[in-house]
């Protein structure tokens, strides 16, 4: 007989699912932070490893604070024992030699292997996924070295010149040999990793994003916001100057600091963001056990 494996409880996962897109994780400032896609077979950030995280194959790590990236040794390590391919970790190029050394240490100290492919990315790198989709490489505002991620649909679009034409002509066309469509990628999920809020002029593909996984860590308003950009976070007050730029269906908000309560950053996204704004956050985390949005729908 084949025995079921089991799911094993190892770490705290909330979820939310937009426009049939799953989106799952956990994430506060100086804890951990990990967030999957399950449907597209990619993770960002390895800070804890919920089991049933293992199976994806594509990780895209934003940068290397413990928080982010302490659990990547045993990412390597859980799926050889369980029989699973090597993954692909995706980081900021500059620090593949520190990665790779410390998959030499634990390899010393554990006497296990530490397979994975590991893939160095500088900003505007692509990074394929599958037919439809791909990955594009940004450039954050961290305190160490960082990258953030989006995630882009391939789209057929019927070409301009072509728009205006008939059914049966278009298909006239179409036996004649004529290429009438074009490829427009489509800006489906964008993650920022840790970073200032100057992420967002830098990449105006950001707030395209059908949905935009963010970081807020601050939101109290004595909070000195100059050293903001020294540390690289992100203050609520920083995206309320930004709102009218944010044309994100969701904005889901992550990485939120332990010193203060969710409920108080409800409080202060109430107080502060203009609710054409507001009606499309997501507060990750806020009830116990599940995600709950103060967006209507
Ligand atoms: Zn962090
Ligand atoms: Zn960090």
């Amino acid at each position: 007989m084949v025995e079921d494996v089991p799911i094993i409880e190892t770490a705290p996962v909330y979820s939310y699912t937009y426009d049939q897109i799953l989106i799952e994780g956990w994430s506060r400032a100086g804890i951990q932070s990990y967030w999957r896609v399950p449907s597209w077979n990619i993770a960002f950030d390895v800070g804890a490893l919920p089991w049933r995280f293992m199976d994806t194959d594509y990780w895209f790590i934003s940068h290397a604070h413990l928080d982010h990236m302490v659990m990547l040794p045993i990412l390597n390590a859980r799926r050889w024992m369980m029989g699973r391919t090597p993954p692909k970790i995706i980081v900021p190029k500059e620090i593949v030699p520190a990665v790779e050394q410390l998959f030499a240490a634990w390899m010393t100290l554990d006497k296990g292997p530490q397979d994975c492919e590991l893939i160095g990315v500088e900003p505007g790198d692509q990074i394929e996924l599958d037919h439809t989709r791909f990955v594009s490489v940004h450039r954050t505002f961290h305190a160490v070295p960082s990258r953030g991620y989006l995630i882009w649909e391939r789209r057929k679009k019927l070409k301009p010149e072509y728009q205006s034409l008939t059914g049966p002509r278009l298909k006239q066309l179409k036996e004649s040999g004529v290429t009438l469509s074009e490829e427009v990628p489509f800006p489906l999920l964008a993650y920022t990793g840790d970073t200032h809020s100057e992420v967002f002029e830098a990449n105006p593909d950001f707030y395209r994003a059908k949905i935009l996984i963010c970081e807020v860590t601050l939101c109290h308003p004595e909070h000195d916001r100059s050293k903001m950009r020294i540390h690289g976070h992100t203050h609520l007050e920083d995206l309320v100057e930004l709102a009218d730029r944010f044309q994100n269906e969701r904005l889901i908000l992550g990485h939120f600091t332990a010193k203060n309560s969710l409920k108080y950053l409800v409080q202060r996204v109430q107080e502060l963001v203009p609710p054409a704004l507001a009606n499309r956050i997501v507060i990750w985390g806020l009830a116990e056990e599940k995600s709950v949005s103060i967006a209507n729908k």
